[in-house]
């Protein structure tokens, strides 16, 4: 029997990416080996509990919804959430994964929208970026850059140039919620023309900080 740590799983809103708005089940796995300076789940780093496969999808059934978003943490830190994947797949779920860039997205499967959420200067973990991993993007996936600042921004519209990111999948840029007003980032964006989508954290717009929304 294959098992995952899971901190928790929830039913809320899709607060981020193109699916905003949807009614989305949450599965949040323990465990993440980057420390971003903004990163609000840090009761996720190490609590949790060990949940069978099974059991896991008999709770994603138990809320009736075919949204399923797999995040953390650092999902793809454990080594099963490749077969949870496929199990969910299997049962015609849609899901989708948030991931961090800093771990090898190469073996998600081709049916999964990723959230690749690259890290900026802000973040303080920049240098954790493995840009070998946009070679494996699809035109559906998407990248997040979460803005904490004027140079963070700067950096970012370099970045999407550099690596033609916006060639490549759907380019969203997410102001850091306690730090950088949207107005600022919506003016930029049109101001440069910046081919990327300026996203809010919805869920935070309605709940704030709420634990498991
Ligand atoms: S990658 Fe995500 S979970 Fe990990 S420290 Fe950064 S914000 Fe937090």
């Amino acid at each position: 029997m294959k098992y995952l740590k899971i901190n928790e799983i929830f039913f809320s809103i899709q607060g981020e990416s193109l699916n905003t708005g949807i009614p989305t089940v949450f599965v949040r796995l323990t465990g993440c080996p980057l420390r971003c300076n903004y990163c609000d789940t840090k009761y996720a780093f190490k609590e949790g509990v060990k949940m069978s496969l099974s059991n896991i999808i008999k709770k994603i059934k138990s809320y009736d919804s075919r949204f399923v978003t797999i995040t953390g943490g650092e999902p793809l830190a454990q080594h099963n959430v490749y077969s949870l994947i496929d199990l969910l797949l299997d049962k015609s779920f849609t899901v989708s994964i948030e991931t961090s860039n800093g771990l090898s997205i190469e073996k998600i499967n081709k049916h999964v929208d990723i959230v690749l959420d690259i890290k900026t200067p802000g973040s303080g973990e920049c240098e954790k970026n493995i840009i070998d991993n946009y070679q494996f993007l699809k035109k559906t996936d998407q990248v997040k850059f979460v803005i904490c600042d004027i140079n963070d921004y700067l950096w970012t519209k370099d970045y999407i140039y550099t690596y033609n990111l916006h060639q490549i999948c759907n380019v969203l840029l997410s102001p850091s919620y306690d730090e950088m007003p949207i107005r600022f980032l919506a003016d930029n964006i049109l101001k440069d023309k910046l081919p990327a989508r300026l996203q809010t954290q919805l869920h935070k717009i309605i709940w704030d900080n709420e634990r498991g929304k």
